[in-house]
């Protein structure tokens, strides 16, 4: 859809600007694990390449302004990694980088078939990070997936689940991702296969979660 408003629009604080950039294959290397595994890495690993369970973290460049916020045009499909981890690890708004909590727990925007999912009884995990009541209605708005149908759940409580990443595999030329049928695939934090997988998104899982009316939080536009 063409976007004609002149108003400066609100662009999301995960969201990918230009000039962000990704990491190259060839800084990826393998090591092995304090219980000897295999497992991806970097050749020059810093602490912050890991995340919580020793899984390895894409790398990103971050356009930042001169008081630290993403600046330069957005890239509206792609998602920052580093930013998407900072948002849903300090469970951050993830339109404004907002403090998310309410009094009765986050408020986490899922497309409608996840609603579906919870109505089967089966547990929520998301890579959404949560969004304050006041960037509710404005991330429908700005994002088509939602727009097309979506679900609001409250969560009282919730706990790091695994990572979205890239699976990686050693051939006779060296590592290469696998093919993409299999990408972007969910892994949980404790899967045998996490150390072969570069971490692009931090999911989380809702516990003591229910679907809450929209309207009930925030009055209709
Ligand atoms: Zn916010």
């Amino acid at each position: 859809m063409k976007r004609t408003s002149a108003a400066p629009r609100l662009i999301p604080y995960i969201t990918q600007r230009e000039g962000e950039y990704g990491g190259l294959e060839s800084e990826l290397t393998l090591s092995m694990n304090a219980f000897g595994a295999v497992r991806l890495a970097y050749h020059e690993e810093t602490p912050a390449d890991r995340g919580p369970h020793g899984e390895l973290w894409a790398r990103c460049s971050q356009s930042l302004n001169a008081v630290g916020k993403p600046t330069g045009k957005p890239q509206w499909r792609l998602v920052n990694p580093i930013r998407q981890r900072e948002a849903m690890e300090q469970l951050r708004c993830q339109v404004g980088f907002c403090p998310a909590e309410t009094d009765q727990g986050y408020i986490f925007l899922a497309g409608a078939a996840e609603g579906a999912s919870h109505r089967a009884g089966e547990p929520v995990t998301t890579a959404q990070p949560p969004v304050c009541l006041e960037h509710l209605r404005p991330a429908i708005d700005l994002c088509p997936h939602l727009r097309k149908g979506h679900v609001a759940f409250r969560a009282r409580a919730t706990a790091p689940w695994g990572v979205i990443g890239t699976r990686y595999r050693l051939t006779a030329t060296g590592l290469e991702p696998l093919p993409v049928e299999d990408d972007d695939a969910p892994v949980a934090y404790g899967h045998p296969q996490l150390g072969w997988f570069l971490a692009s998104q931090l999911l989380r899982e809702l516990r003591d979660c229910e679907v809450v009316n929209l309207n009930d939080l925030v009055p209709a536009a």
